[in-house]
């Protein structure tokens, strides 16, 4: 296997990159300085080697700093979909800066009211497992002792207008009185990562 080519399909095809992972194999006595060539019944432990030792990450400024801050050199990766961080997926990043903005305002309760049972699906999956999350049918008729039970129980309420949100669901949450108002973002892009990008906002702003 020509180890240049094999480097750069494991995100290590800028100069910088491919220079710092064949240091490692080299200190690891996996290739020596020269060589051209490493043998495909290294290539498991040589990737192992570097992904140990390296950590890369593509050229957006918030994957950067999670690379600087990862205790290993950071390196800027050739393929975005190696970013250690996002994977080189928007809708990831921007579930990794919403989680990260949570954290960070101490929110754990998250409502969304809207989007398609998709995207509601892709969500859970997202962020399921580290926030306690309530999605809301925007087709579906919400009483208004329901839609007040989640403004009380919620740290924010996500209302994702622009997708299947039906104006009286809507309604029952944009119509909440102040000391509850302020927790609901009303965000009429459609994609996965405008909404949770308005929600970062909403936390900064804060
Ligand atoms: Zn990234």
């Amino acid at each position: 296997m020509d180890i240049g080519a094999w480097l750069s399909s494991l995100g290590f095809g800028l100069p910088a990159g491919a220079s710092a992972a064949r240091a490692v194999l080299e200190a690891q006595g996996l290739t020596r300085p020269g060589k051209q060539r490493l043998s495909t019944e290294k290539l498991h432990r040589a990737q192992s080697a570097l992904l140990e030792a390296l950590c890369l990450h593509c050229p957006s400024p918030e994957c950067e700093a999670f690379a600087k801050a990862s205790g290993k050199p950071p390196v800027r990766s050739s393929l975005k979909t190696t970013c250690r961080r996002c994977g080189g997926s928007d809708n990831r990043r921007a579930e990794t800066e919403f989680l990260e903005a949570c954290q960070r305002a101490g929110a754990r309760k998250v409502v969304i009211v809207g989007g398609s049972p998709a995207v509601r699906e892709e969500l859970e999956r997202g962020l399921g497992g580290k926030l306690e999350l309530r999605m809301i049918d925007g087709t579906e008729r919400r009483t208004a002792d329901r839609a007040r039970a989640d403004l009380e129980w919620a740290d924010l309420v996500l209302l994702w207008g622009g997708t299947e949100l039906h104006h009286k669901v809507s309604m029952q949450y944009s119509s909440a009185p102040p000391e509850l108002k302020w927790k609901v973002v009303h965000e009429t892009k459609r994609g996965v990562a405008g909404l949770l990008a308005a929600g970062v906002e909403h936390f900064r702003r804060r």
